[in-house]
């Protein structure tokens, strides 16, 4: 369960911990990103009518890499902030939302808070924007298209020019 009564964190802080495939969590995220079940944690607390949420996701997502181009599987951790806060009736003005500076704030019912979607948004985030299936992957060849990984470059050596040969012959 990602959902708590926001009438629970009015006598004591929470924390919330599970896991789970993310299907179960009810949390849409592709199959790519979540090959493990995702691991949970989360410390909510509240202060004023602002609830607050911290804390991290642990996974485990195929990638695919940019120099070989081939799959493979890579393990994250990310943390995040969120704070919330009951919407009563009309949506905030503009006024109020800048007043709450840089925190970022998500509007809830009031009464049950759901930090699924908080989650989603974590696990998105932590796709990176350049993956590499190890620091020194060689890639494919230009020419030959080889995986360098595996083999040596088929590409075909310039042709060896004849003028030379009697050059290396030559004693010195
Ligand atoms: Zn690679
Ligand atoms: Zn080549």
């Amino acid at each position: 369960m990602l959902k708590v009564e926001l009438r629970s964190l009015e006598q004591e802080d929470l924390v919330l911990e599970e896991k789970d495939w993310a299907q179960a969590l009810g949390i849409e995220l592709t199959p790519e990103l979540c090959r493990d079940p995702l691991e949970i944690y989360c410390e909510l607390s509240k202060s004023g009518d602002l609830v607050s949420a911290k804390g991290w996701v642990r996974g485990k997502m195929l990638l695919l890499c940019d120099r070989c181009l081939k799959e493979f599987e890579s393990r994250f951790k990310s943390f995040f902030e969120v704070h919330y806060r009951p919407q009563c009736g009309s949506s905030p003005s503009e006024e109020e939302s800048l007043a709450e500076g840089d925190l970022e704030v998500v509007y809830f019912d009031g009464e049950m808070l759901d930090i699924a979607d908080q989650i989603r948004q974590t696990v998105l985030l932590s796709v990176p924007m350049r993956a590499l299936c190890r620091d020194d992957c060689k890639g494919l060849c230009g020419g030959c298209g080889r995986d360098l990984n595996m083999e040596s470059c088929r590409c075909q050596e310039p042709p060896a020019d004849p003028r030379w040969d009697a050059l290396k012959n030559l004693k010195f």
